[in-house]
């Protein structure tokens, strides 16, 4: 569809079909290609019965951790004289992304013999943001200046599913992804939060900046400044942060589940490939753009070999 008309296209060698992890099974089940239990409930005529489409649905998942920084000037990073910074100088706080431009990664420890890493931590603040003011009887209130820590749990075990809301391809598909079915990145999630609490605990952070956590931050799950497990517990299912890291809904791999082989091609049809995230069977430690890019390389290897006689 463009400009809301409808074309019919046919193609000569293959499809490729790379809509992501999320439209990628969607695009599949509406062509009659998945689980055949799904495709009769929604009257799609059955193509290839492929049960593995739409499942092994993972992503990385962590929670937010809210601090503040007492001993920062309580400036609003959004005003004339920083505008004027970044048009004449191209500097300030409006060049940047802040705090987001930093991560960490390290291994909680939870899984035992385990010497891979399983947390990324991100931190977000000192971003062009609003600057957290309020006029009320025209006087302006001003915040401190809070920042995030964000640990995620890098190989959660837990796995959801997608699947159609409706045969109408321009309705979104539904989303389920069962975070925290399994304990383990709960455990791995509130070892990764002490270890967030030891890092604002620092010298230097407390002193020079004064850091605190947030107060009356989460109350509703206990005291922010004295932190138990399940305080972390309560804010990790509260307070939950997905990433936008999907994966695995196509999985490439030999086995039942399967959904392509391992040059990408969908089982039991000729002429479709799937060229995105969605082949990815288990989830990277790590963003996804540089595995993406990798399978796109890859992909496109497998088709240039295919048609290079
Ligand atoms: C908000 C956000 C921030 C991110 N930040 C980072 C980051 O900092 N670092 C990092 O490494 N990764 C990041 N990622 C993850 C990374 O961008 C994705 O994992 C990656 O883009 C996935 O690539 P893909 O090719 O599988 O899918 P996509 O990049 O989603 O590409 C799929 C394309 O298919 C199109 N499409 C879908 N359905 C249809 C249809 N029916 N018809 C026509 N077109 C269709 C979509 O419009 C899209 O252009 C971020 C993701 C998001 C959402």
């Amino acid at each position: 569809m463009k400009n809301d008309q409808v074309f019919n296209i046919g193609v000569k060698k293959e499809v490729i079909l790379a809509g992501g992890t999320i439209n990628s099974p969607q695009i599949l089940l509406l062509s009659g290609i998945g689980p055949k239990e799904t495709l009769s409930k929604f009257n799609i005529p059955l193509i290839k019965d492929l049960p593995g489409v739409g499942k092994n649905l993972m992503n990385h998942v962590g929670l937010s951790l809210k601090f503040t920084l007492s001993k920062e000037p309580e400036v609003p990073e959004l005003n004339w004289s920083s505008a004027m910074e970044y048009i004449t100088e191209r500097r300030g706080p409006l060049s940047s992304t802040g705090l987001s431009q930093g991560v960490g990664i390290i291994n909680s420890k939870i899984t035992p013999n385990s010497s891979y890493p399983d947390v990324q931590f991100f931190f977000y603040g000192y971003n062009a943001a609003c600057p957290g003011t309020t006029r009320s009887n025209g006087n302006i209130y001003r915040r401190r200046r809070d920042i995030i820590i964000s640990p995620i749990a890098l190989q959660p075990r837990s796995q959801g599913y997608l699947t159609l809301k409706s045969t109408n391809p321009l309705d979104p598909p539904l989303m389920q992804p069962n975070y925290f079915k399994d304990e383990h990145e709960l455990n791995v999630l509130i070892r990764a939060s002490k270890i967030a609490y030891q890092l604002a605990n620092t010298t230097l952070l407390r002193e020079k900046y004064g850091i605190k956590p947030s107060k009356d931050w989460a109350s509703e799950c206990g005291n922010s400044m004295r932190p138990t497990n399940e305080f972390f517990r309560c804010v990790a299912q509260r307070y939950t942060e997905p990433e936008n890291h999907q994966v695995g809904t196509c999985k490439m791999g030999t086995d039942s589940m399967s959904v392509v082989d391992p040059e990408l091609r969908v089982y039991g049809i000729t002429g479709l490939r799937v060229v995105d995230a969605s082949v990815i069977p288990t989830l990277p430690r790590s963003n996804l753009q540089a595995p993406v890019l990798m399978i796109a390389e890859r992909g496109m290897e497998f088709i240039r070999a295919a048609y290079a006689t």
